[in-house]
């Protein structure tokens, strides 16, 4: 039958009639009409954990510290890498019941994964040592672990720069940044390769992908299952063969009845136990599957048991499968699933078939062996989903594929029925997805490089949880107004010409390339000193925003010199003065935006003071150290302040009990401060100011507790063992996977 999208009395008579007509005639394309009611979004699962050597790896906080070597990531913008890394870390910090929460620390610079913090980082000329050879791994994150206990020790990601290129963004060729990380955070969580085609934990990735940025339901369980955080249902049952014995790592699939979609495929253990942690409730059928074909027991990095030797089966039969039912909160044993006799079907199937809810029609192409010459049928359960014509031949089924308009988003299988009683299942074939964003333009052409403004993004499909990226950098105020508008408060920028992409949670974007151009305004905020002599020479701090070079300075109206130390901070030189008294200070940058202050500094006729040197440099935090300081022109009232940032010439305390020994000397005592290296500088009551040449550091207080000598990391003599897991690229139909073991084999360090 066709599907109809409001198929909600279809009786599972008339299920049961479409099924057999279309098995017998083995031509017919057939959705099922299961659907009685709609439930909204679910959390479903599928999963695998690491296992090895009985243990499953396990971190002992499921708060997790991940540190970013962003100039590590050559030729790539440093801070659209940081966005990508904290889009991946959203998705898996977002499941309710999981308590799995992933955050950046400081940044790292020469990272490296042998070092016990946990570190991100793109590694262009292998010095890694991962990358060896012709190496096709994309991404790696090596594992230190106690082999005692399974307990994570070490955990890092590191990109393959060597063999790869990598983008920000979907670019056609390159591997997107944040698909691949979502997935390596995966494993970082403790989760293995899921055989679920559209879940993140799939053991492939491709150029230009996306779909691996957002999480399925089946990721959604195992970041509940590595870190649980109250209450769910479950589901759990044994898989046995016709002659009761059980099967360990085969695979069992749960979908929903309702609407077809796959909740969870998880493996059994050895003693055929399996069980699917936090379903909701409703009707769900269950299939068992061998894992085999694309994603068999090599894609793995457990070792556990994994048979193979038996066929595909529904729970009650393809035809007329059994309905579970799965109450709130309930654990619900199914008793025994029974295994079919081991088959000669297999399917190469290898990328999951991406459509659009109410989008076109695509076709899906399974390739595979011993389909039967081709003499069977194209199964697909969702009432949303419907099958058009099949092409069939003994290595190839095919079919168009119609999605209707209110068809739930997420992962569906595709069942190969064969006439000689054969069963394949492919869990996850086809992907639904929401309409992609499209952007259309924006209402500003300029925008302050210090963010803060509000434009508005102007397009179609635009999803109300959008989120929106300016020259690499997340807004963090997105309004969404209509699917057409979204109102966005600018993050800071670099100036120039920046991109627009609107990027749904699912992860499908849009750009807009250099649509936005971002401009420094230079911005005063604080001088020092603030008074001069007027034969000119006084080194002057300006703090604010917005510098750069080629700007033009002048005090008084007339150009002076200045050195940039930052976008913050320049140093200025005073030209001579006409005359005595206050005059302006103007900057005016390259692209002709000025700042002009007027009467923020003062041509004084008296010298202007210096500090050649001081004594003693180091002194106690607690302060109370007598510092003698030498130099010229230290009028009566000088002020001294320590503890003052070098650059800035802000911060920092009075000395107290200043006294003038002379013009040349001043003796004070030092206030507290904080542990550190800190500038000196004196204050003339006129305004006139000096910054000493060389440091005063504040040292820990005597006899304290530095703690630097505290062990780290685990009991010595614990045994461990590092354990890579990489992911592969696969090309269109052609799967490229590693030529030697690396994958499976612990590498001792
Ligand atoms: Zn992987």
């Amino acid at each position: 039958m066709k599907t109809s999208s409001s198929a909600s009395s279809a009786s599972s008579a008339s299920r049961q009639r479409s099924l057999k007509k279309t098995v017998r005639t083995g031509t017919v394309y057939l959705a099922l009409a299961l659907a009685s009611w709609f439930v909204g979004a679910g959390i479903v699962e599928a999963y695998v954990r690491i296992q090895l050597g009985g243990k499953t790896l396990y971190h002992d906080d499921p708060n997790i510290v991940m540190q970013l070597d962003p100039n590590s990531f050559s030729g790539l913008d440093g801070e659209a890498v940081r966005s990508a890394v904290q889009l991946s870390m959203a998705q898996w910090n977002s499941v309710p019941r999981s308590a799995l929460n992933f955050t950046l620390g400081v940044d790292v610079s020469g990272a490296d994964y042998t070092g016990n913090n946990h570190v991100i980082y793109y590694d262009p000329n292998n010095n890694s040592g991962w990358f060896g050879g012709g190496s096709m791994t994309v991404a790696v994150t090596p594992i230190q672990y106690s082999t005692g206990n399974g307990k994570i020790q070490d955990i890092d990601v590191i990109f393959n720069g060597r063999r790869w290129d990598f983008s920000t963004g979907i670019v056609p060729g390159d591997f997107d940044i944040q698909d691949v990380l979502t997935h390596e955070l995966g494993h970082v969580a403790g989760l293995d390769h899921s055989p679920v085609h559209g879940s993140s934990m799939w053991p492939y990735v491709a150029p230009g992908q996306w779909l691996h940025r957002s999480i399925t339901e089946d990721d959604r369980s195992g970041a509940v299952a590595v870190a649980r955080q109250g209450g769910f249902a479950q589901m759990r049952g044994t898989l046995r063969r016709a002659n009761s014995n059980p099967v360990g790592g085969g695979a069992v699939g749960a979908i929903r009845a309702d609407d077809g979609r796959l909740a969870a495929v998880v493996l059994t253990a050895s003693n055929g136990d399996w069980v699917i942690k936090d379903l909701p409730s409703g009707d769900y059928h269950l299939y068992t599957t061998p894992l085999e074909g694309v994603t068999s027991q090599s894609q793995l990095t457990g070792d556990g048991i994994v048979e193979t030797d038996f066929g595909a089966a529904f729970h009650g039969g393809i035809s007329s499968p059994h309905q579970i039912t799965l109450s709130q909160g309930e654990n619900l044993n199914v008793g025994n699933l029974v295994v079919a006799a081991d088959a000669a079907v297999r399917d190469n199937f290898n990328h999951p078939l991406i459509l659009a809810r109410g989008g076109p029609t695509k076709s899906i192409y399974i390739p595979g062996v011993n389909f039967n010459g081709g003499v069977g049928s194209m199964i697909e359960f969702s009432p949303y989903i419907t099958l058009g014509p099949l092409t069939s031949d003994n290595t190839l089924f095919s079919a168009p594929v119609t999605v209707a308009p209110n068809c739930p988003p997420g992962s569906y299988d595709i069942y190969i029925s064969l006439a000689n009683g054969e069963l394949e299942c492919v869990p996850g074939a086809i992907e639904v997805v929401e309409a992609a964003p499209e952007l259309s333009g924006i209402s500003a052409t300029e925008a302050n490089a210090l963010g803060g403004e509000w434009i508005e993004v102007y397009g179609s499909d635009f999803a109300e949880d959008a989120m929106v990226l300016v020259g690499g950098r997340l807004s963090n105020d997105v309004r969404w107004q209509n699917a057409n508008t979204l109102r966005v408060l600018t993050p800071k920028g670099d100036s120039g010409e920046a991109d627009v992409v609107v990027q749904h949670p699912d992860g499908q974007e849009d750009r807009l390339e250099d649509v936005l151009r971002y401009i420094t305004v230079p911005v005063y905020e604080e001088l020092f000193p603030r008074a001069g002599n007027l034969g000119g020479g006084t080194r002057m701090r300006l703090v604010g925003s917005g510098f750069s070079g080629g700007m033009i300075v002048q005090v008084g109206g007339k150009s002076a010199s200045y050195r940039l130390l930052s976008t913050r901070v320049i140093e200025i030189t005073t030209p001579p003065g006409d005359m005595l008294g206050t005059v302006s200070v103007r900057i005016e940058n390259s692209e002709g935006h000025v700042e002009e202050q007027s009467d923020v500094f003062e041509y004084v006729a008296s010298e202007d003071p210096d500090i050649a040197s001081f004594t003693p440099r180091t002194g106690k935090r607690s302060g109370g150290t007598e510092v003698n300081l030498f130099g010229d022109n230290l009028a009566s009232g000088a002020r001294v302040r320590f503890g003052v940032d070098p650059i800035t010439v802000q911060g920092g305390r009075y000395a107290g009990g200043v006294q003038r020994i002379s013009a040349a000397e001043l003796r004070s005592r030092t206030p507290g401060g904080s542990t550190g290296e800190f500038a000196v500088v004196v204050e003339m009551p006129n305004g006139q100011g000096a910054i000493a040449n060389s440091f005063f550091s504040y040292q820990p207080a005597a006899g304290g507790g530095g703690c630097g000598g505290v062990a780290q990391g685990g009991a010595p003599g614990e045994p461990v063992d590092w354990l890579p897991i990489v992911l592969v690229a696969v090309w269109g139909w052609r799967i490229s996977r590693r030529q030697s073991s690396e994958t499976k084999s612990g590498c001792a360090r």
